[in-house]
């Protein structure tokens, strides 16, 4: 078979695991996903790149010593997967990507013997998740986040400025963007602090200083650059997409009085700052071919540079849930999807590089808040409660304007195949109280 083919096979959704768990019509991670993370575990405490399959993570590091993996351009003796982040192993290439979801496939299929009889090396190579530790997945040079859905555009301008011009002019023209903090970036499972800041309270002339009171989520996904552009030269609309690497998902946590007092004239600061979560298994986008579909229509149709055809955006389902401190159950408090976002990942990055503005691998660019057209579909308590005025039910009581402190928020988001699922797995936050 050659290697467009072989690619092929690897999206085929009759091929099973011998790893059974990954055969569940529910699992996050069957055959067809594959998505790559850094972990450790309690045997290894080397921070070392691993692929999720079932319940389970493959070692690719001792895959490769054991001589079932080859990573073409690599340097014998030193492995591209004994590393603390993904990056070197990214920067390889794309045909590199390829040639190890091919392999893995090949290897993780239940009809080859290879791996799947040979006990000691399954040993060594297949960890469970349960019993590993995962970490950032790569080192992040620079964040970039946008505000490329409509919906929820509409909904923040309507809410702050005027429900009949709820979009601004430049809105439906610009994948409007601004420029975020890349070392605040943190793995899911870490707790994340309620920020001190600036507060305006209307009854008040100045400003007070103290804890965040209207702390929230920002639903959204994240692509990971997989090849950069020099400084100076724009990365072409209709290429784009052979620049990401894969996508993670990605909690732009958003203090919003702190928000609303210092965004004049230059955006948010430190209302945004103090922690981004993203998940710590990067889908790639050979994974998300299947679910390829048609973005919105644009209108008015976009400039020149952010045109092309085809079909740019991916159904990918997305669920808020809120778990109180000490409650047994999550509410599902947002259920959305990815395919409702007006600007696609290429128009980002096209637009993000026009200027010349270089980009590295491994950064993060977050979509901006998802949100759909219905009241349930609302990516952010901001727009759920419009502004705390009509606070959620909990399903075991009680109700929500804003996160309180010990509240768990947790992010989940899956395509949805015939019998199987290619999921992200959850990107998880509890929330400690500000420092006194
Ligand atoms: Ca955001």
């Amino acid at each position: 078979m050659n290697a467009l083919s072989d690619l092929q096979a690897t999206l085929d959704a009759s091929r099973k695991s011998w790893v059974e768990s990954a055969n569940e019509p529910a699992c996050d991670f069957p055959i067809q996903n594959l998505p790559f993370g850094i972990f450790s575990d309690g045997l290894n405490s080397t921070r070392r790149a691993g692929v999720a399959i079932g319940d389970c993570i493959v070692d690719l590091a001792a895959l490769e010593s054991a001589g079932l993996l080859t990573v073409p351009s690599s340097s014998a003796g030193d492995s591209v997967f004994v590393r603390d982040a993904l990056n070197d192993f990214i920067a390889l290439g794309r045909d590199v990507w390829r040639s190890v979801r091919i392999q893995l496939s090949k290897l993780l299929s239940r009809d080859n013997a290879t791996l799947r009889d040979d006990a000691e090396l399954k040993r060594r190579a297949l960890i469970r998740q349960a019993d590993a530790t995962l970490h950032l997945p790569v080192q992040i040079p620079g964040y970039t986040d946008f505000y490329s859905s409509k919906e929820h555009a509409t909904n923040v301008g309507s809410m702050f400025r005027d429900p009949k011009n709820a979009l601004l002019p430049n809105w439906s023209e610009i994948p409007i963007g601004y420029n975020g903090r890349a070392s605040s970036v943190v793995v899911s499972g870490t707790p994340v602090r309620r920020p001190n800041g600036q507060l305006k309270l209307p009854d008040q002339e100045r400003p007070v200083f103290g804890a965040c009171r209207k702390l929230d989520i920002e639903l959204e996904t994240g692509f990971i650059v997989g090849r950069g552009n020099a400084l100076g030269e724009p990365i072409p609309c209709a290429e784009a997409e052979q620049n990401i690497f894969g996508m993670v998902l990605l909690n732009d946590w958003s203090a919003r009085d702190i928000q609303q007092w210092e965004y004049v004239p230059l955006g948010p600061f430190n209302a945004k700052t103090f922690a981004t979560t993203i998940s710590p298994w990067i889908v790639t986008l050979d994974a998300l071919e299947p679910f390829r579909v048609a973005q919105p229509a644009q209108e008015p149709q976009p400039l020149d540079y952010l045109r092309h055809s085809g079909e740019h955006a991916f159904d990918i389902s997305l669920e808020v849930l809120l778990k109180p401190q000490g409650a047994n159950e999550a509410t599902t408090i947002a259920r959305t999807n990815f395919r409702h976002m007006y600007w696609t990942m290429a128009q980002q990055l096209a637009h993000h590089t026009v200027s010349g503005c270089n980009t590295r691998v491994g950064d993060l660019m977050g979509s901006g808040t998802i949100s759909g057209p219905t009241d349930d579909s609302f990516g952010s308590l901001l727009e759920l409660t419009w502004n705390g005025k009509k606070p959620l039910p909990l399903k075991e009581g009680g109700t929500r304007a804003f996160i309180e402190d010990g509240d768990e928020l947790t992010l989940a988001g899956w395509c949805q195949g015939d019998g199987y699922r290619v999921g992200f797995g959850t990107c998880v936050g509890e929330i400690l109280p500000a420092r006194q």
